[in-house]
């Protein structure tokens, strides 16, 4: 499953978006919200939520990978 930004904490700072290497979250604006504009694109490899400042970005991780993945502490969120 794509990642889901929380809109409440993210600031817009973009980290997400130069972290993906699957243009996910292309054509988000500095200072707005993480737009989610390509689900599909999500490999799941994660670098978005580690990167992520406020810990706002959520992944559901399938559950044939989530053997391959651990915890990031903060966010409960399952990471490489
Ligand atoms: S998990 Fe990886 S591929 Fe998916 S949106 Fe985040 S950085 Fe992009
Ligand atoms: S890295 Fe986090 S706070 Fe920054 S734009 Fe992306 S979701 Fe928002």
């Amino acid at each position: 499953m794509p990642p889901v930004v929380d809109k409440e904490l993210c600031t817009g700072c973009l980290e997400c978006a130069e972290a993906c290497q699957c243009d996910v979250y292309f054509g988000s604006a500095r200072g707005e919200e993480a737009r989610v504009t390509y689900p599909d694109e999500c490999w799941h490899c994660n670098a978005c939520v580690f990167v992520c400042p406020e810990g706002a970005i959520k992944l559901r991780i399938p559950l044939p990978m989530m053997v391959l993945y651990q915890e990031r502490p903060d966010t409960g969120t399952r990471a490489p």
